[in-house]
């Protein structure tokens, strides 16, 4: 059972990485600090699930 979802920065908004998980193990919204090209820096990215 897995899923994409896109990272989107919580910054600027920009959509940055696409990742897949498992449903299963991950159930929970990802956040991780990624790179923004937008913003130039490490931020905090959230989860955004694609339906
Ligand atoms: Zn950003």
């Amino acid at each position: 059972m897995r899923v994409t979802f896109i990272l989107r920065c919580t910054v600027c908004g920009e959509e940055n990485y696409l990742s897949e998980k498992n449903k299963k193990n991950t159930p929970d919204r990802l956040e991780v600090k990624k790179y923004c090209p937008r913003c130039r820096q490490q931020t905090l990215h959230k989860e955004k699930t694609k339906k």
